[in-house]
């Protein structure tokens, strides 16, 4: 029985990498796929992990019909036996739902990778759609660290070294750094999150005089040496 499943987290843990061994072991066990993504940091059609993989895609348009993409392929006689979706927090809603039912009518399976939430803790819409309509979420076994060593489980966009809440949902950009005035991302613990202390934020107030004792020791790193 094929199945959808949807493989969601945080920016930073590995969903891309992940997505790229998928397709690897099944075309390594002879199984033929097509490989997709939208918006993939490293530009159109291509699929990048920031481990330094990389591989060709096709990339989905807001208006690209992923069933009839599937049917033309079969049309032309190239079996398809699986589907990897990167970047499925950015498909729509309706390709989410083509995709549920290429797995049911097709009896193709399909693995999608996204980022559950977006800078404001809103889920995106495609991913609200997957954990609607999937078979299986799964959270990747990697975890994503916020600056202070606890799991991260969210995204701040970061402009101009200052963190935002507020504007629009989809501006790619990548959490390794970016040129003056783009924005950027860092993945921070819930806490850390709340209080819009960033990395940057935080070396910041350390070095400050007026530094209250209880601003930065809100959040202490897990393991013996800790005092809750
Ligand atoms: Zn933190």
């Amino acid at each position: 029985m094929a199945e959808l499943v949807f493989f969601s987290g945080t920016m930073d843990c590995g969903k891309s990498t992940l997505a790229l061994q998928m397709d690897h072991n099944h075309r390594a066990r002879g199984r033929t796929g097509l490989v997709l993504t939208k918006h993939d940091r490293a530009g159109e059609a291509v699929i990048s992990s920031r481990l330094g993989l990389s591989r060709e895609a096709t990339e989905v348009g807001d208006d690209l019909d992923l069933w009839d993409l599937v049917v033309e392929q079969a049309t032309h006689g190239r079996a398809v036996q699986y589907l990897i979706c990167d970047e499925a927090q950015f498909y729509t809603p309706q390709q989410v739902e083509q995709l549920a039912r290429i797995v049911d009518e097709m009896d193709i399976d399909v693995y999608a990778f996204g980022i559950t939430a977006d800078f404001r803790t809103e889920l995106f819409p495609g991913s609200r759609r997957l954990i609607e309509l999937a078979d299986r979420t799964q959270v990747p076994q990697v975890e994503a660290l916020c600056w202070c060593g606890r799991r991260a489980t969210h995204n701040a966009r970061v402009v101009d070294g200052h963190m935002v809440v507020e504007g629009e949902q989809v501006v790619v950009g990548d959490t390794a750094g970016a040129p003056a005035g783009q924005v950027e991302y860092e993945v921070l613990c819930r806490r850390h999150y709340m209080r819009r202390m960033t990395a940057h934020a935080a070396r910041a107030q350390a070095g400050s005089p007026d530094l209250l004792p209880f601003d930065l020791d809100l959040c202490p790193l897990p393991g013996p040496a800790s005092h809750g």
